[in-house]
């Protein structure tokens, strides 16, 4: 439970924080309250330069932030939100995952979230959406 403590906190970092790597970050539409959550051990501000350029290694990634932005919305791309910072891998997927599961109106793939412990799921309904 303790370990959890720190989901609870949502940091609002802005893009000035561009050169962090190893992070959970939120990109927010800037026309209705859909948003997309990812993780990077890269650089942020590369990781948002490819989503808003389309580039991708993973294409269903890249058409969910595509697709929305094709119904005529734009995200706010200087207000990228750093949620979390974790280095260890395993550790910022789940991260990731939590955080994707609080969004109010999620972009993300169902499938972005299918390895996230099941034991996590009760525990969501406690903390606010972002
Ligand atoms: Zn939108």
């Amino acid at each position: 439970m303790n370990k959890l403590n720190r989901f609870i906190k949502v940091q609002k970092d802005k893009l000035t924080t561009d050169q962090h790597s190893n992070v959970v970050y939120k990109i927010s539409c800037a026309d209705c309250d859909a948003s997309y959550v990812g993780q990077t051990r890269r650089l942020l501000l590369t990781r948002i330069k490819e989503h808003r350029s389309h580039i991708s290694r993973n294409t269903l990634q890249k058409s969910v932030i595509t697709n929305h932005r094709l119904t005529g919305h734009e995200f706010k791309w200087e207000e990228v939100e750093v949620l979390d910072r974790e280095p260890i891998l395993n550790k910022r997927l789940t991260s990731e995952m939590i955080f994707i599961k609080r969004q109010k109106n999620s972009l993300n793939m169902q499938s972005d979230t299918d390895n996230l412990n099941a034991a996590y799921i009760p525990l969501l309904e406690n903390f606010s959406t972002i």
